[in-house]
């Protein structure tokens, strides 16, 4: 498997992201920056850069970006073949805060320019509800010249139309959770009416859906192992995704995904288990508020 392989997805800006990337929540097991966790995470990132991943998502909150860039700096590949996202932590959103927080990023991760930025969560009910200030300072960034693209996560319908309106600036990617237990149709067909990528976070569902007898049927029946065939779900969808794992098999088993595809009715198969709702293993973005003891909190 070599990284000519994993297709790339053009972005309404004109750059383009490979659509298959390697995910960093708890990588290492935990969100302290300890010197421990850091080198476990460059262990983990090196490992997957080293079988072929060249998009690396991770977070300010995630506590492992030194880790991150322990391991680009370590692989030696060319910046420019490597894609790399980070996002605005919870406690980071006042207008200031994001310039100087991006800033850290960039240290963190030994790099003078980042490819993607996200606003990690719209915490609508913090900071007056005001997300409109930092959608504008994430979009300073870009003018600036050190960061690439822009772009929210976990941004619902009317956060995305309110951020358009008002600031006239277009987000390239919503990352939002998706996967078979939580198809989210409502908020993935509002973020491509606005002509912005589907990022689909926990795309195995952090693992809850690998026992699923309908898809388990399907991997027997192609000689794929459930994961892979989820993951194509994905790509056939045109999702950007970035599964994360620890192992080097599974690593290297996510990167399989592309001699290979379901059917139409295979994939309808797999669309029929969306749970709705109680398909999330996630937060709700219309309440989540939380702030990592790291970042400073706001009183609002
Ligand atoms: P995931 O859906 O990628 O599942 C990860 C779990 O699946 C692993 O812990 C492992 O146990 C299992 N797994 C992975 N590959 C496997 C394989 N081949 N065989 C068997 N088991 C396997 O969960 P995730 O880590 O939550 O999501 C992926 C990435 O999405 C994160 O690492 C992070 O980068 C991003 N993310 C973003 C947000 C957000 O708010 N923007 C939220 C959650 C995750």
């Amino acid at each position: 498997m070599t990284t000519q392989t994993i297709p790339t997805v053009t972005l309404n800006n004109e750059t383009t992201i490979p659509q298959l990337g390697f995910g960093t929540l708890n990588v290492p097991p935990g969100r302290e920056p300890t010197p421990e966790n850091t080198a476990k995470t460059a262990e983990i990132v090196g490992l997957a850069l080293e079988l072929g991943f060249r998009h690396i998502d991770t977070a300010q909150m995630y506590g492992n970006e030194r880790g991150v860039g322990e391991a680009i700096a370590a692989s030696g590949i060319p910046r420019e073949e490597l894609w790399v996202t980070s996002k605005l932590g919870n406690g980071n959103h006042r207008p200031d805060d994001v310039p100087r927080s991006f800033d850290e990023t960039l240290e963190k991760l030994q790099l003078d320019y980042l490819d993607l930025f996200l606003i990690h969560w719209p915490v609508p009910t913090l900071y007056d509800g005001d997300y409109v200030s930092t959608w504008k300072a994430m979009a300073e960034l870009v003018d600036d010249g050190r960061l690439r693209s822009a772009g929210v996560s976990n941004f619902h319908p009317d956060h995305l139309e309110r951020i358009i309106t008002e600031t006239g600036v277009v987000p390239v990617v919503n990352q939002i959770e998706a996967h078979p237990y939580f198809g989210n149709a409502a908020v993935i067909e509002a973020t491509r009416s606005h002509g912005i990528a589907v990022q689909a976070w926990s795309p195995l569902g952090q693992g809850s859906i690998l026992e699923e007898p309908a898809i388990s049927e399907i991997a027997a029946t192609k000689g794929r192992t459930v994961a892979q065939v989820i993951l194509r779900w994905h790509i056939q969808h045109e999702h950007i995704v970035f599964p994360k794992s620890m192992h080097r098999e599974r690593i290297q088993e996510n990167l399989a995904i592309f001699d290979f595809e379901l059917t139409s009715a295979e994939i309808t198969a797999i669309d029929a288990i969306d749970k709705g709702e109680s398909g999330r293993v996630g937060p709700n973005p219309d309440t989540f508020a939380w702030i990592p003891s790291t970042e400073t909190p706001h009183p609002a």
